[in-house]
């Protein structure tokens, strides 16, 4: 495909893709239209001491990454990647997962469940604004396979390494090559 992108709209890509990557962003119960609530996890099964929530909120999602659904089908992006773990500033939550479209987000019961486990690891490895730090990623993705989801993850990956290419990013080829060695190592080891 032969797009042409004006110089602002693409460092403003390069700039965005590293935003998943974050943490520190907090929503308050305020802030959720309650409508958006989709799922709240079970505290027993992730072994959590409070409930997460799982919403799905378009426009904030849009909103944070300048993105809407005709640059998705451009540069092949799942929107499943741009799914966000906001801290919570309401006492009754441990987290928020904010995810583009709900009923896509669970069309496959594996990359679901690795992209939960994945965000639920960043309590423990949290990633301060702006850094891109592949060491708590990868201790992430070892979060979801220990739970059970190598090949959720393994297709986590392929579809960031999908959309890294895409974008003709070399920071998020890096991340998605750094990782797919990091879990094949983690399999053989
Ligand atoms: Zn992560």
């Amino acid at each position: 495909m032969n797009v042409q992108l004006k110089p602002y709209t693409l460092m403003f890509l390069l700039i965005v893709f590293q935003v998943k990557y974050t943490s520190g962003l907090t929503l308050s119960k305020g802030e959720i239209d309650l409508h958006c609530l989709c799922e709240v996890l079970d505290c027993k099964k992730y072994s959590i001491d409070k409930p997460v929530a799982i919403l799905e909120d378009k426009q904030i999602i849009q909103k944070l990454f300048g993105l809407n659904d005709k640059w998705l089908n451009m540069f092949n992006i799942d929107s499943r990647l741009m799914t966000v773990c906001y801290e919570s500033l309401d006492g009754d939550f441990l987290r928020f997962i904010v995810v583009y479209d709900y009923e896509y987000f669970c069309s496959d019961n594996e990359v679901k469940e690795a992209i939960i486990y994945h965000e639920l690891g960043h309590i423990t490895h949290p990633v301060a604004e702006k850094e891109i730090n592949h060491q708590a990623e990868i201790f992430c993705d070892q979060n979801a396979i220990f739970h059970g989801y190598v090949s959720g993850i393994r297709k986590v990956l392929f579809l960031l390494s999908k959309m890294a290419h895409s974008l003709n990013n070399p920071l998020l080829i890096e991340a998605a090559e750094t990782r797919t060695k990091a879990l094949e190592q983690f399999k053989a080891g």
